[in-house]
């Protein structure tokens, strides 16, 4: 997401970083940069000029204070990422319940830009916050739009008001009407009502959107966008504004291969708030719409609060809290810990895609790696954990050849594979002594298994991992320099 844009912004301040002294002209040049990386970002024209303009002004404006700083770039910085919040839509909005349940949301958009998908995200992230909601397939003319909602709801066992077949029989609006009754009488406390988009802007869509609109009273009508479709979602957005009317917009598809346009653009042309981001066709694969963490992810310091918040949705309580006893007490973290971080990192979506929230993902050589990541990688590796004994999986250096060579089999990959993992886990193994001695600064709160680089085999590995709990015990002793030519040696020799 926003690869090529974070690219160019990062390259603006690179030529400023070099300064000591910035001076007018540098301010003018850095403005032309990001003038021209928004341009080629798809962002539109207005947008551009005034968040520019707006940059210029304020960083000359402060020149004088900005002098007086031992780090000049960082204030201009700090200017440029204010204004790419503002543009964003300023402060991260909710939801707004109706006093008098149940509250009415309304989704509205073209067809395919993932209305149907989103009313089963929303659904489902409602149910997990202690609403009860209720989904109205009020879309009666998309082919199969019914099924599809119908299917989602009992994925995520959340009610579904389904009346009609669909598929251009039907009236959506006595749907959406008698969806709301049920939800009065069943006492659901949100519906949210699916309608119908077509492929491009036409009245007759906007007519039965607005009748719709006035049969239900909706709390919130969410318009729905594609932000893949660039400046077009500016395009669409005003003509829903003027033939339908909406309260906030949610952006979809933002794990394209967007260039940014449409989420730079669409908050300040419309004055509409973004609500929430889907980011993949997954029902979890959905949030709010942070601007200040989606400005941090343009300005190449990745998005800590969403990886922090979806490691800890991952991990429940009760593993995490025995994960940091273990931890501090200076117990030895075993390859059953590990299985059961690799299965929480699975919960959280692709490797590529967490580690893509890290700061400076967003760089050529950084993108460059995560794009060799190889995602199976993580079901192999869980496949040869769970092909070990209990008893090997706490004590990797029973792990002799023949052992080894079991596993191997019974995992159905080679015994190479199999002695790659049991050395990375011996790496992470010990990185994890050294933070627990204060060695390695801490701070990220990643699982070892991907501070270590372990299951993805990512060179080098990222560096950062558990938080630093103060804890100086366990300081590791110096090793002997030593080894065994036989695994199983090697490993108590170097008392893994
Ligand atoms: P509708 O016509 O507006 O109801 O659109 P759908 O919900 O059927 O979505 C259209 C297509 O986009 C489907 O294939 C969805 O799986 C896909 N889709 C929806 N949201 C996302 C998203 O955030 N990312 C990606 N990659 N695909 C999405």
């Amino acid at each position: 997401m926003f690869e090529s844009l974070s690219e160019k912004f990062s390259s603006a301040f690179a030529t400023l970083r070099g300064k000591g002294r910035i001076s007018e002209s540098d301010i003018d040049l850095v403005a032309e940069e990001i003038r021209s990386a928004l341009l080629d970002g798809d962002v539109a024209l207005s947008v551009v000029e005034k968040f520019v303009a707006r940059i210029k002004e304020r960083s000359l404006q402060a020149l004088p204070e900005i002098r007086k700083s031992t780090n000049q770039s960082q204030e201009i910085y700090s200017i440029v990422n204010s204004e790419l919040v503002e543009i964003l839509g300023g402060p991260a909005r909710r939801i707004r319940f109706a006093k008098n349940p149940p509250t009415v949301i309304m989704l509205a958009g073209l067809q395919g830009s993932g209305k149907t998908t989103l009313a089963g995200k929303l659904a489902l992230h409602l149910k997990e916050q202690g609403n009860t909601p209720l989904l109205v397939a009020a879309d009666l003319q998309r082919p199969n739009a019914v099924t599809q909602l119908t299917l989602l709801a009992q994925s995520i066992g959340v009610p579904v008001h389904a009346p009609e077949i669909g598929n251009g029989v039907g009236n959506p609006v006595s749907v959406a009407k008698s969806g709301i009754e049920l939800a009065k009488t069943k006492l659901f406390n949100v519906v949210i009502v699916d309608t119908a988009g077509r492929l491009g802007i036409d009245e007759e869509l906007m007519k039965q959107a607005r009748e719709i609109k006035g049969a239900v009273s909706p709390d919130e009508v969410l318009f729905v966008v594609d932000a893949m479709i660039g400046q077009d979602a500016i395009r669409t957005a005003k003509a829903f504004e003027e033939g339908v009317g909406f309260d906030a917009v949610v952006l979809t598809k933002l794990d394209g291969d967007a260039k940014g346009g449409a989420a730079l653009s669409i908050a300040e042309t419309t004055k509409k708030p973004i609500l929430f981001a889907s980011a993949g066709e997954k029902l979890t694969d959905f949030d709010y719409f942070y601007p200040d963490r989606m400005a941090s992810r343009i300005l190449g310091l990745g998005d800590i609060a969403t990886l922090a918040e979806q490691a800890k949705k991952a991990i429940d309580g009760d593993t995490a809290k025995r994960l940091e006893e273990k931890f501090v007490a200076g117990e030895e973290f075993t390859l059953e810990d590990f299985l059961e971080q690799i299965q929480a990192m699975k919960k959280m979506g692709s490797m590529s895609k967490i580690l893509g929230m890290l700061p400076g993902a967003n760089s050529a050589a950084m993108r460059k790696q995560l794009d060799a990541i190889d995602d199976d990688e993580l079901i192999r590796t869980q496949a040869i954990v769970q092909s070990m004994t209990p008893k090997e999986r706490r004590d990797p250096k029973i792990l002799n050849g023949s052992r080894r060579s079991r596993i191997a089999k019974g995992s159905g990959r080679t015994v190479t594979e199999v002695n790659n993992l049991v050395d990375r886990f011996s790496a992470a193994q010990k990185m994890m002594k050294q933070m627990r001695g204060g060695k390695i600064p801490g701070g990220m709160g990643l699982p070892p298994a991907m501070a270590s680089g372990i299951s993805g085999g990512i060179s080098g590995g990222i560096s950062g991992g558990i938080p630093n709990l103060g804890s100086p015990a366990n300081r590791v002793p110096p090793k002997k320099k030593s080894r065994s030519g036989n695994p199983a040696k090697r490993a108590i020799e170097e008392g893994r």
